[in-house]
């Protein structure tokens, strides 16, 4: 069964030429589409994050400064990131629609969620708008959860880093990101000595992989990685930012990634948590509209084990060395972050 949220009118929040989007939104839904689920698709009503919700990632000065702005009539915030007068309602829609989500899971005790909702969200920090995101919406739904004493797991397999949730949960230890990301890139943070602050050492993973990397390379360093350290952590909650832009089709970008590779991460994924009803996905970036329905389909149908002939998965990119560079960093880090605090 999967859990989607009802429709987030996003219209009004576009700026001409700018590649997010909302045709993006409707590519993704597409995607949902050509599962043809029937009855074992559930489509839950959107509320707007409250402000005590967005509080618990976001500086309440921030969240007054940014729905100032809107009203105001919006603008540029910086080179890449825009908002417009209805931004403001419609990032708290994306933020709440995560929210839903979650809800409907755990009413159900069954299923997986998808979030399609716009803005994305894992370059906004506490107090700033970055990378096309204006409030963190897997933030907003991880914190949600660990309110009520959940442990959550975050793998961000965008092809960007999620500097903004990072920074977030990054003192947090009840919450484990895992990040794989072209390096270098926009924004330039998640190197492998990036770790997690001193309450939480050990709960960020960055895995940076040079341009071309494909999906066989993404996947080993998952396993080899992650998969150890998700194990010990033990997560009752597995989220996803998913984006699609480390497909090979992707203008943005240049990891080498088929629809099949994300599908093949989402099955690793998917094994992760405790119990069913305890898996959710949220839409990151993605800017091919083809590959992004293509791989939304793909990568939901994966977790669902509903059977399907994806794109055949990519290998023999480069990457190979960076990973294992990549562990050694990460070990020499960790070491010397616990030795610090003899
Ligand atoms: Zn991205």
């Amino acid at each position: 069964m999967l859990v989607v949220n009802g429709p987030v009118d996003d219209a009004g929040h576009e700026e001409s030429g700018h590649p997010e989007r909302p045709d993006r939104l409707s590519a993704a839904l597409a995607g949902v589409a050509d599962l043809h689920l029937g009855d074992d698709l559930v489509e839950v009503e959107v509320r707007s994050a409250t402000r005590a919700q967005l509080a618990r990632v976001h500086e309440t000065s921030y969240l007054d400064e940014l729905g100032a702005f809107c009203y105001e009539g919006g603008g540029d915030i910086d080179q890449d990131t825009y908002a417009t007068f209805d931004s403001w309602r419609i990032a708290q829609s994306a933020a709440g629609a995560g929210l839903a989500v979650i809800d409907e899971l755990r009413r159900r005790g069954d299923g997986v969620g998808f979030v399609a909702a716009r803005p994305p969200g894992h370059h906004a920090t506490r107090d700033r708008a970055m990378g096309f995101c204006l409030l963190n919406n897997v933030a907003v739904a991880a914190a949600e959860l660990t309110a009520s004493g959940e442990r959550v797991l975050i793998v961000d397999w965008d092809v960007h880093h999620g500097n903004g949730t990072q920074s977030i949960f990054w003192n947090d230890p009840h919450v484990l990101y895992v990040s794989t990301h072209q390096w270098p890139l926009f924004p330039g943070s998640g190197g492998a000595r990036e770790i997690g602050g001193f309450d939480a050492l050990g709960r960020t993973i960055n895995i940076p992989l040079p341009a071309g990397a494909t999906g066989d390379v993404i996947e080993r360093a998952y396993e080899e990685i992650a998969a150890p350290v998700v194990a010990d952590f033990s997560p009752t909650w597995t989220l996803v930012s998913a984006g699609f832009d480390a497909h090979r089709e992707d203008p943005m970008a240049d990891l080498a990634l088929s629809s099949g590779d994300f599908a093949a991460l989402a099955r690793s994924v998917a094994r992760t948590p405790a119990s069913p009803g305890r898996l959710a996905l949220f839409l990151e970036g993605g800017y091919d509209l083809a590959a992004l329905r293509e791989s939304v389909t793909a990568t939901l149908a994966a977790t669902l084990g509903v059977e399907r002939h994806d794109e055949e998965r990519t290998s023999g990119g480069p990457g190979a060395d960076e990973v294992q560079r990549c562990a050694s960093e990460r070990a020499i880090a960790l070491r010397i972050a616990h030795e610090s605090l003899q």
